[in-house]
């Protein structure tokens, strides 16, 4: 097998630290295996904005579009507060120049956080769901956007190539799931929900095996918390995608644990932690790896379809969890380098 590409944005305040442990992990899960790769760093964020001036460099988009994968540490903070270029502009910007037009983030709970969760046990311990986000189109970047004194206007628009190919990213990951997809929207009163679903009746033809149910997306937020077993793949657009995964991270508990992955048609994905550049416990050496050991984990089964590998982080994490050998934010008392070496150690079983 070819050696796999991954590009490195090792971010701001906690990103470094956190990336470190995941790439500790990535080494020791890979040692005795097939899989094969190699890192290359690019700069990002406001480490980027301190020594180019510029958050997302020409270099580090053109070295990630000949990459496999990337992954991303959180990035920006109060350092970059009053920069021209704010941090978090490189990331609409590299959404844009690697054609990122979706945002997938799962939700599952380990049982030995679930105390954390506002939701029972045993509905969680069967909760088991991601939500993909249509990410570069929708009312955050329709236009007309106008504002005076009187009156105020956003605009949202979708064209139904826009619709068709996050489908395709939604129905794909529900054929490796439970193949049951639903489709979060508000049909009975917006003109873009309503062709959502009509885009969607056509689409779903090429998917005999996947079931197919809509929800307004007011019911939807209701049920993510009494009753989120209900869900597998749901998919929805920018603005309902942007608030609905929010509250789906309610149910896990806590923010230090959850990765994501944006993708595209082609080319890269990206792979992150939800989570913020944390920067009231930097330095401090207390950082929660798990968001970005996940991320990787996301990555090996997304990316490289590296299902055993990928398994086998799952697990360690869950054992590590188990034991609780666990940071602050899941109530331990463990260190970011203690969490990462427990977990390195059950990798070697
Ligand atoms: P952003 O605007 O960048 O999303 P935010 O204001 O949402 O940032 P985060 O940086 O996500 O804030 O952090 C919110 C809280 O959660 C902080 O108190 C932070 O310390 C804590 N936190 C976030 N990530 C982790 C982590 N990996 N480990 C431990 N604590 C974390
Ligand atoms: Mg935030």
């Amino acid at each position: 097998m070819s050696k796999k590409v991954i590009a490195i944005l090792r971010g701001d305040y906690i990103g470094p630290e956190i990336m470190e442990a995941g790439l500790k992990v990535l080494d020791a899960a890979s040692k005795d295996s097939s899989f094969q790769y190699e890192t290359i760093d690019y700069p990002f964020g406001g480490a980027a904005i301190d020594q180019y001036s510029e958050p997302l460099p020409q270099q580090t988009i053109a070295g990630c579009k000949k990459t496999d994968a990337i992954l991303l540490s959180a990035i920006g903070g109060p350092k970059w507060d009053t920069a021209k270029k704010r941090p978090e502009k490189g990331l609409l910007e590299i959404r844009n120049a690697l054609g990122l037009f979706s945002n997938i983030r799962p939700t599952k709970v380990d049982p030995n956080l679930s105390h954390f969760s506002p939701v029972k046990q045993e509905i969680l311990n069967e909760t088991d769901f991601v939500i993909v986000r249509e990410l570069t189109s929708g009312i955050y970047f329709g236009t007309p956007r106008e504002q005076n004194e009187e009156k105020a206007l956003d605009t949202t628009t979708y064209t139904a190539q826009e619709v068709k190919r996050i489908l395709k990213i939604g129905f794909e990951m529900s054929m490796h799931r439970r193949k049951h997809v639903t489709i979060v929207d508000k049909a009975n009163v917006l003109a873009t929900s309503k062709l959502w679903r009509q885009v969607t009746e056509e689409f779903k033809k090429s998917y005999p095996e996947v079931t197919v149910d809509y929800s307004y997306v007011d019911a939807a937020a209701m049920k993510i918390i009494t009753q989120p077993t209900a869900f597998d793949v749901i998919i929805t657009a920018n603005l309902f995608g942007d608030i609905l995964s929010d509250e789906a991270s309610v149910l896990t508990g806590s923010l230090g644990t959850i990765p994501s992955m944006s993708a595209g048609t082609d080319g890269p994905n990206l792979y992150e932690p939800i989570h913020g550049s944390a920067p009231d416990i930097a330095g401090k050496g207390i950082a929660d790896p798990i968001s970005m050991i996940q991320s990787i984990e996301m990555m090996l089964r997304e990316s490289f379809n590296e299902t055993l590998l990928a398994d086998k982080i799952a697990a360690a994490v869950q054992k590590t969890i188990e034991d609780k050998i666990i940071t602050p934010d899941l109530g331990g008392t463990a260190t970011t380098q203690e969490v990462t070496a427990n977990i390195v150690k059950n990798l070697k079983g």
